[in-house]
């Protein structure tokens, strides 16, 4: 199947690089977004849709990049949404990271129409949304991850096919409560290491390179020495990411009491009002408690 035109709905943080992306790879955009300024796509070739429905009638394939599950049953479902200008055998690609249930709803939805549904986050945040290097992760039938995977291959160093909808947003859940709780004890031990009168630059030279060290620590600890809590990844996204993954346990009778746990860090951080905050901001809670900061 020749794709010409991409529809790409929801240009944030992360969705605005990705449609970048495409662009540069030589694809002709149809974007939209409810809120965010489109102006810069204009200059790049783009065309600007007045509706979610606008994009889906003029799009070989349809790109979602939004918030959470609400955003995309509203955009996908909705009055003016994708659903009703979408073609028969179009894949609608939803990036964004929602509950698996909702993937399973939206793809149900679609398929009485003909169209097609894959369930496709990603992890790597902002930097890795610019150099087109997020790892991807994709749920539902074979033949629509087939035809968007050339697509996703322009935004991402890494595809994965986990399996049938739903899937790709199961395994980025799986990923949010690793990140989530690598954070709290990165926070939890520099805070300690810290307060024991050790400077806290040289314990991340020192143990980066041995079995504590992570990507979350490679990323987060050169923030959190600086006292950059400029997101990146929100602790308001991570708190909807940590609701679906107990929400997704609890259906599935699976305690999850870490994830819990840290659920209600991210809360204090919320009513504190640092909701808008990087989610490294997770040290400020420890900080707080031990009245002593992590920093250069
Ligand atoms: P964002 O809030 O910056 O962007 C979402 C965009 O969707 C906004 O511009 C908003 O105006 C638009 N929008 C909302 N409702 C809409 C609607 N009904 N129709 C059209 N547009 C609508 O969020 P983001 O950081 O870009 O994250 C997007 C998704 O990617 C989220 O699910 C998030 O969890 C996930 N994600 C984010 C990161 C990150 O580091 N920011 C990393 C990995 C995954």
């Amino acid at each position: 199947m020749t794709i010409n035109s991409i529809g790409f709905i929801g240009l944030g943080i992360m969705g605005r690089p990705m449609a970048k992306n495409l662009i540069k790879a030589g694809y002709k955009l149809i974007v939209y977004d409810k809120f965010a300024k489109t102006d810069d796509f204009v200059s790049l070739g783009a065309e600007i849709a007045k509706s979610n429905k606008e994009v889906a009638e003029k799009s070989d394939i349809i790109i979602t990049m939004l918030p959470n599950s609400p955003h995309v049953k509203e955009a996908v479902l909705g009055g003016q949404g994708v659903i009703e200008g979408i073609k028969k055998g179009t894949v609608l690609a939803d990036m964004s990271s929602i509950a698996p249930a909702a993937s399973q709803e939206i793809y149900a939805a679609l398929k009485e129409k003909g169209a097609l549904m894959i369930d496709a986050p990603v992890s790597g945040g902002e930097p890795k949304a610019i150099d087109a290097t997020l790892a991807i992760m994709v749920g539902g039938d074979k033949e629509a991850f087939e035809i968007a995977n050339p697509i996703l291959a322009k935004m991402g160093s890494s595809v994965t096919y986990v399996g049938e909808i739903g899937s790709g947003n199961v395994t980025k859940l799986a990923n949010q409560i690793i990140v989530a709780l690598n954070i709290a004890a990165v926070s939890e031990a520099f805070v300690l290491a810290t307060k024991a009168g050790v400077n806290p630059e040289s314990v991340f030279n020192a143990i980066k390179g041995g079995l504590a060290g992570s990507t979350v620590m490679n990323a987060k600890v050169p923030m959190i020495l600086d006292g950059n809590f400029k997101p990146g990844f929100r602790i308001e996204l991570h708190i909807k990411d940590l609701q679906n993954a107990l929400d997704t346990a609890h259906e599935l009778n699976v305690p999850i009491q870490l994830t819990a746990s840290v659920m209600e860090i991210l809360q204090a951080l919320k009513v504190d009002g640092m909701g808008a905050n990087d989610h490294s901001a997770i040290v400020r809670y420890y900080e707080k408690l031990a009245k002593k900061e992590v920093r250069k």
